[in-house]
């Protein structure tokens, strides 16, 4: 493992992997080491083995028109901005517009710390922040995708979940609604179904109110933060990748000066590279010169004569005949 891994960062960034995950993500990212012929897993084959495992491969290959591109960098610009807002939600760790096994793209975010429990108030704002792309769509391009309907359909379950599972309703009520056994399978089977018509056309009222309340706070944010996420979208399209820190400079207006901060750290790098560079070829000329010295010195007989020194007085070697002599035996 290379020193440039940080295992408490990549804790973070794994929180909620299996075991099997973890053996997964080791075993991607050290065969992606041996790819590029390196001996140690370094933090960049982690964070590519990470994608790997969660998203898919990268699909550089696959072209993509320039509409498709500007949908994708609006939508996932709107997750990423809307979840800034939103306190409950984890920072951005970074935002991908390049294809990625089934993604078109992608916002990732690192939980600031295990959650092992989810509040009411997180779980609304949790589907304020998946709605965010189909609402930056809306918004800035005045027309929907379908690219959006995984969203749709995880901010319904958790909608759903809210009301029939963990009693958040106040109109239905803090009553659990469904058998466990369709927790259990994942699915929701209908014929197992434990409860009145009645209550069932309630729930999904419930589910509605809520998803359709959180569209609408998703909208006033971004409505009213529409610099940003136009600032977001265009930095996107232009680069395809943002990382969390570049992401908080768009957001915060502080882009030239992080661009800067980051010109001057690259500066800082290179000059220091070249000062490293330098001094490795000052050391190589010097022990060129030392091993042309001694060359010379054992050319010149002297070696030898150095060597006797210790068994005789040093004056000894200086006698003419004895240096020739060393000559021939050095030729
Ligand atoms: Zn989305």
């Amino acid at each position: 493992l290379g020193e440039d891994v940080d295992l408490e960062v990549l804790a973070k960034a794994t929180s909620g992997f299996t075991g099997a995950d973890l053996a997964n993500l080791m075993n991607e990212a050290a065969l992606l080491a041996a790819r590029r012929g390196e001996k140690i897993i370094r933090d960049k084959h982690l964070q590519d083995a990470m994608m790997r495992v969660a998203v898919g491969t990268e699909k550089k290959s696959r072209k993509i028109n320039d509409h498709e591109k500007k949908l994708t960098a609006v939508h996932e610009a709107g997750h990423a901005v809307v979840s800034r807002f939103l306190p409950t939600q984890d920072p951005v760790h970074e935002v991908s517009i390049i294809p990625r096994g089934m993604a078109g793209g992608y916002t990732m975010h690192v939980p600031k710390e295990d959650v092992w429990y989810s509040s009411k108030n997180r779980m609304i704002e949790s589907i304020v922040s998946l709605l965010g792309g189909r609402v930056a769509e809306k918004i800035v391009l005045d027309d929907i995708s379908t690219g959006a309907s995984n969203d749709i359909e995880r901010a319904t379950q958790i909608a759903r979940d809210m009301v029939t599972k963990y009693g958040m309703s106040d109109v239905i009520g803090p009553v659990k609604y469904g058998s466990s056994q369709e927790v259990f399978l994942g699915k929701d089977f209908g014929h197992s179904r434990d409860y009145s018509e009645n209550v069932a056309a309630q729930i999904d009222e419930e589910i509605k109110r809520i998803v359709c309340d959180c569209f609408e706070r998703c909208e006033k944010i971004l409505s009213e933060n529409i610099e940003i996420l136009n600032r977001v979208s265009e930095y996107l399209i232009e680069h395809e990748k943002i990382t969390g820190e570049e992401f908080d400079a768009i957001f915060e207006g502080k882009l030239d000066e992080y661009e800067r901060l980051t010109r001057e750290r690259e500066m800082r790098q290179a000059e220091e590279e070249k000062r490293m560079l330098e001094r490795k070829a000052e050391e190589e000329r010097r022990l060129e010169e030392e091993r042309k010295k001694r060359e010379e010195f054992y050319r010149n007989g002297q070696g030898i004569g150095v060597i006797r020194v210790d068994v005789k007085p040093p004056e000894e070697p200086k006698e003419e005949e004895k240096t020739e002599e060393n000559k021939e035996e050095n030729e």
